[in-house]
């Protein structure tokens, strides 16, 4: 079992540090919140004061942080993760960042012989609690290869994307095809309304032609069809506004950087950012729909 420095222990993170002690780790907890590192303590596991500390003691380095800034002040710097780690520590960021941070933070640890991930994940607080998450994982195969057992503690599904930074790419991708997917649908069913055709009719329909995706077959915006979404619960959050808007940000600054064009994701950017300034951010994404109805 190993000894896990987990940093970072918000909504997702000190589930997910739960599932690492339920399975038999060490795990020792750091959150700039106090309250945070209590619970983790009553769950069993050990609180450290800094990011410094937790490095210094571990086998494992797992950071689960709201941004790159936060990201890069841990890991780097005197005293980061990075400098304070002992050789042939393993170093795994599961937050949703900026390719550009993840990958030069990735650079910063194989510079001082560490082995460095970016696994950001899927599954929301939800998986985190049931140990369902699915991990998108960049970095080299032999890192993989030793962090595959510990993430398989916290999730269900491990991919390997590629090398450094692939794990955010395959993130902000996928999130990119659903903020767009979610408002395409969104947009379908009042139009539908406009014309008179009944939403459980669109969905029987759509649902088996060419028109189906997961925003429609799994998390329907309209109440009804689908008793699970958050439609049916007045879009109180599984996944909120603010959260998608954040991904279609990190989206659209990958493709400037990278020089894609990707002009409906830019738009899909534009109209979750209209929806979040309307005092939506803590909604369910689905909500759009409201917003889109006007
Ligand atoms: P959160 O804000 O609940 O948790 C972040 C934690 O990091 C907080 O407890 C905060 O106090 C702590 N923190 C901030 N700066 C720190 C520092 N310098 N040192 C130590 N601790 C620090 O956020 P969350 O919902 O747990 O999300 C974490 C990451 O997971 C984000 O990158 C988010 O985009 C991603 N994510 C979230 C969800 C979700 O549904 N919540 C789903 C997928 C991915």
């Amino acid at each position: 079992m190993a000894r896990i420095g987990f940093i970072g222990l918000g909504n997702m993170g000190l589930p997910m540090a739960q599932n690492l002690l339920k399975a038999g780790h060490q795990v020792e907890g750091v959150d700039v919140n106090p309250a945070t590192v209590e619970k983790l303590i009553a769950a069993g596991g050990v609180g450290v004061e800094t990011a410094k500390t937790a490095a210094a003691r571990a086998d494992v380095v797992i950071t689960m942080l709201p941004a790159g800034q936060q990201v890069r002040e841990v890991y780097l710097g005197s005293s980061g993760v990075i400098l304070n780690a002992n050789p042939g520590t393993l170093l795994i960021d599961c937050s949703t960042i900026d390719v550009e941070s993840a990958r030069e933070v990735a650079a910063e640890a194989e510079k001082h012989g560490l082995m460095m991930l970016d696994a950001p994940v899927s599954g929301g607080v939800g998986g985190a609690s049931a140990g369902t998450l699915t991990f998108m994982v960049g970095g080299s195969t032999q890192a993989f290869v030793r962090a595959e057992s510990i993430l398989q503690n916290m999730g269900k599904t491990i991919v390997h994307a590629g090398g450094a930074g692939t794990g955010q790419a395959a993130k902000i991708c996928n999130n990119m095809i659903l903020g767009i997917s979610m408002i395409a649908v969104s947009e379908a069913f009042v139009l539908a309304e406009q014309l008179g055709l009944e939403h459980q009719k669109l969905f029987d329909i759509a649902a088996k032609s060419s028109g189906q995706c997961w925003a429609m077959t799994s998390y329907c915006p309209v109440p009804g069809p689908v008793p699970t979404s958050p439609a049916n619960r007045d879009y109180q959050a599984g996944f909120t506004a603010a959260m998608m808007l954040k991904d279609l940000k990190l989206a659209r600054e990958a493709a400037r950087v990278a020089g894609a064009k990707t002009e409906l994701g830019a738009a899909a950017a534009n109209i979750y950012s209209r929806y979040v300034a309307s005092g939506a951010a803590r909604r369910d994404f689905s909500g759009i729909i409201g917003f889109i109805r006007g």
